[in-house]
């Protein structure tokens, strides 16, 4: 090795050792007579002294000419620093340098290698190489490692095996577009890569593996938006032999196996809601629980009394917010300007206001005298200095509205905050879901997912009413993990291909090995998978998945350090059977 210690080792008790240290110089402060450099490596920062007249000159002198982020390798002796810096592991010591030499000059890099750095997202995206060197990006990676390991310890000690499923495959529908690959072989032909191993971990079951797991890369070619990467990687597992609640405790059990390892947080078991719960009291099927405001539904007692808006309204519903009734005029305008933006899509916004002194004043006393305005009151279960907000509208539209508002009242509380962690699953999924562009009902977590038993006589009369066994665990209002039981025999399966629209002919085209699987003795099994990446962000506090990636890709889908994707030469295109021009 070229090196004794890395530049986060070195402590007090190393003092009067001599060393040798390799790294980057992340800073050099030139006192005149006494000159620091900082050392820096992926374990810490190290100082290094110099001093006029005691130092070799030669070694001054070339120690002067050393740039920003130049490969050294020194050696020194440890010694106490007469002025400590509490706020590094390192900060009693600094080295007494003997010889420095140069392994590799560097350019000057296009941003400073610093925690908050002047360098923009794009020229961080370009040269990610170098962001990597910075200790926030790094952190983010190591902490993935360490999820990615603890996932693994905790799925081994239930008798899991890891098993690897093809990239170059067959579509299999998650509800995004796939990414293809034209084979060269055979000319107009192509392979997809997976949105998902649904299939794959599926035929394991089958093979009675039993219990699957498997860290793996996906891919779905999806319309951009921001934080969303084409590829990402989930925690995709499947067991066989299990019921629903087996699946929720198992799983439950990895997030806080995950929680107690990596962040030491002893995480309270998991409450389950449903579906239909989780949209009439919060508005999501993804509620933000760190938090209460839970809705209250007003429509019955606001009707008939002359106010248009609740009047013509299939439902008004309002929430509370503690100890908010001293909301000035501007900060509820304000709000009433957030429901109207087209995104949330509520026409107004009506509020009462419960006084610390008793009082109540709302935005609609002309409608509803005090003693109307005290049965809202009951309803949300207010006290003195609360404030009422209400929305009205179509019932799905005005709860979804509402649900957006109660974050952003939330937000504006502090209720947010990201080191508080709430997890919950939401159960018991609608199978189907309406699709207004191609009119017609879609597969809500995808078609391989098997419908309540006793909601299936629902299907000719009322499909989108039908439950599935299907879950999604929501942490801090975000979908962490979704997935659901299976159906394992053919006539389920070919009965709800018929109803997604398929033929019998197309879905034998797509399935037929899945719908055969099923005849050749398939367990009853099910399944999850965790979107890693973004657990990856939750537990390190950030918004976006992106520094939790290696080397992602930026919001046009691009990777602009390689330069990607990128037009193929005409020769490749040839070979490849594809016979369109390349861009210049
Ligand atoms: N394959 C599903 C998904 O990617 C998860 C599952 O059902 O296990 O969302």
């Amino acid at each position: 090795m070229l090196r004794t210690h890395t530049c986060g080792e070195l402590r007090i008790q190393d003092v009067n050792k001599r060393v040798a240290l390799t790294g980057w110089v992340q800073r050099l402060r030139d006192k005149g007579s006494l000159l620091w450099i900082d050392l820096r490596d992926r374990y810490g920062i190290t100082q290094l002294f110099l001093e006029e007249g005691k130092s070799d000159p030669a070694m001054l002198q070339s120690a002067r000419q050393l740039g920003r982020e130049y490969v050294v390798r020194v050696t020194g002796t440890v010694a106490e620093r007469l002025s400590k810096n509490d706020k590094i592991p390192t900060g009693a010591i600094e080295i007494k340098l003997e010889s420095i030499e140069v392994l590799n000059k560097s350019k000057t890099p296009p941003f400073t290698i610093e925690d908050n750095t002047d360098g923009g997202d794009d020229l961080r995206m370009k040269y990610r190489y170098l962001d990597l060197r910075r200790s926030p990006v790094r952190e983010g990676l190591q902490l993935r490692h360490k999820m990615a390991q603890q996932t693994r310890a905790y799925l081994d000690s239930l008798n899991f095996i890891e098993v690897e499923t093809p990239v170059l495959i067959k579509s299999t529908p998650e509800g995004a577009r796939d990414f293809v690959v034209p084979s060269r072989i055979h000319h107009g032909e192509f392979y997809a890569l997976p949105q998902s191993p649904q299939t794959f971990k599926q035929l394991l079951m089958v093979s009675g593996f039993d219990r699957y797991y498997q860290i793996v890369k996906c891919f779905r070619d999806e319309d951009l938006r921001a934080d969303r990467q084409p590829e990402f990687t989930q925690i995709d597992c499947e067991m066989a032999f299990i019921t629903q609640e087996d699946i929720l405790a198992t799983f439950e059990g990895l997030v806080r196996h995950l929680f107690k390892t990596v962040k030491g947080i002893d995480m309270p078991s998991v409450p389950h809601m449903t579906y239909a719960d989780a949209m009439k009291y919060y508005g999501s099927d993804k509620p933000d629980t760190r938090f209460e405001m839970k809705f209250c539904e007003l429509t019955d007692i606001v009707k008939g009394k002359g106010f248009q808006a609740f009047d013509q309204a299939s439902m008004a519903v309002g929430f509370c917010a503690r100890g908010c009734a001293t909301y000035t005029r501007k900060q509820l305008d304000e709000l009433t300007e957030f429901v109207k933006r087209p995104q949330i899509g509520a026409k107004g916004m009506v509020y009462l206001r419960y006084e610390e002194n008793g009082t109540l004043k709302s935005s609609v006393d002309k409608f509803y005298p005090p003693d109307e305005l005290r049965k809202w009151v009951t309803a949300c279960n207010a006290q003195p200095g609360d404030l009422i907000l209400v929305l009205s509208g179509e019932t799905d539209k005005t709860r979804k509205a509402l649900g957006e508002l109660r974050l952003y009242v939330a937000s504006q509380l502090g209720l947010r905050d990201k080191n508080t962690f709430s997890a919950l699953w939401v159960i018991d999924f609608p199978l189907l879901e309406w699709n207004e562009e191609t009119s017609r009902y879609h597969a809500m977590h995808h078609p391989f997912t098997s419908p309540k038993r006793e909601d299936l006589q629902l299907l000719d009369t009322a499909p989108g009413e039908i439950r599935a066994n299907a879950y999604d665990m929501v942490i801090n209002g975000t979908e962490v993990g979704g997935g659901s039981i299976r159906i394992h025999d053919r006539p389920t399966q070919q009965l709800m291909f018929n109803h997604l629209g398929f033929t019998e002919e197309e879905a034998k085209k797509q399935f037929g090995f899945l719908m055969e699987a099923f005849e050749f003795g398939a367990p009853p099994h099910g399944g999850i998978a965790f979107g890693f990446d973004r657990l990856c962000s939750l537990f390190g506090g950030a918004d976006s998945i992106r520094d939790f990636i290696a080397f992602p890709k930026n919001n046009a889908g691009r990777d602009t350090m390689i330069d990607t994707p990128a037009a193929i030469s005409q020769e490749q295109l040839n070979e490849l059977g594809l016979d369109i021009q390349p861009e210049k």
